[in-house]
């Protein structure tokens, strides 16, 4: 946005400099203007949704103004808002990002509720879980939330994302029941050492990786995206440790990508495991798969 359209930053009220940015992003074509623009405003100003309603008549101070005329070229940039607010809301938490750290995604919402199900059928109680790839903590966190006794194994290669997943489960109130673990899947972990596991693992093929839209591609780290040649590497390590580390009766919940469905049942099957469930996206995308070991094993 060229410094006009704003008009001048010291003058500005916080309703016009809404609206010119609204008017920006629609112009440029992004999928959700109205919802970007009204997070980057309430965000810079410190406003809540009716905190912009009540105040839109007020002069923007002029740091807020610079600052948003800064954040509203990163956007137009193509840098995602949750980057660039470096937080992003998931289930009922906020998350922070960091550049270790995959951006939690709504589709994702769909494993933790499948998961949730599946925790409630065995009664919940203490049960243990890994988080294999832990990222922001989204999924792991949620999940201890929902279940005030169990706990996480928090499993991630990078030593930047469990920092920032610790963070976040300490935000949420959860890290005393949250165990960060640097490592490469199950590993680390005794057999049948668990009664759920569940993943959110790289899935995109890597020569589709440098395909992907440039906030993806940009901004997302390569290690939480890459699944390998034919984007299934992760769902091959993680069948097979599964059914190594889940105690009878134990859960593994997998997100997918688009088409993977049967690949990745197959594998879990190939494994040893039970196809229990699969559950769609609000796009109608299958997404996140729940398999059981077998109980007499
Ligand atoms: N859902 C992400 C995307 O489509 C990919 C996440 C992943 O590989 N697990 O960009």
């Amino acid at each position: 946005m060229s410094e006009g359209t704003i008009g001048s930053v010291s003058e500005a009220t916080i309703g016009a400099l809404h609206r010119a940015l609204r008017q920006a992003l629609r112009n440029a074509g992004f999928e959700t203007p109205d919802l970007d623009a009204r997070l980057l405003v309430c965000d810079t100003f410190a406003l809540d949704a009716a905190g912009l309603i009540l105040r839109a008549d007020e002069p923007a101070a002029p740091e807020g103004a610079e600052r948003l005329h800064e954040r509203t070229r990163r956007r137009l940039a193509g840098e995602p808002v949750g980057r660039i607010l470096g937080r992003r809301f998931f289930f009922e938490h906020e998350f922070q990002l960091s550049p270790d750290t995959l951006e939690p995604r709504p589709d994702t919402e769909v494993l933790v509720e499948l998961a949730a199900e599946a925790f409630r059928k065995k009664g919940a109680g203490h049960l243990l879980f890994a988080d294999v790839g832990v990222g922001t903590g989204a999924i792991g966190v949620s999940l201890l939330a929902l279940f005030p006794e169990s706990r996480c194994v928090a499993i991630d290669l990078s030593e930047g994302a469990l920092d920032t997943a610790l963070e976040n489960a300490r935000a949420a109130g959860v890290a005393d029941r949250f165990l960060p673990l640097r490592g490469d899947y199950l590993g680390a972990l005794g057999p049948r050492s668990l009664a759920a596991v569940v993943s959110n693992p790289p899935y995109i093929p890597s020569r589709d990786v440098d395909a992907l839209d440039p906030g993806v591609r940009e901004h997302d780290p390569r290690l939480a995206l890459d699944g390998g040649a034919d984007g299934l590497d992760a769902y091959r390590a993680l069948t097979q440790a599964a059914r190594l580390c889940l105690a009878p009766g134990g859960d593994l919940l997998l997100e997918i990508g688009i088409g993977q469905e049967r690949d990745v049942r197959a594998l879990g099957e190939g494994a040893g495991l039970v196809w229990r469930q699969t559950r769609a996206d609000l796009a109608g995308i299958a997404r996140a798969l729940w398999f059981q070991s077998d109980d007499r094993a």
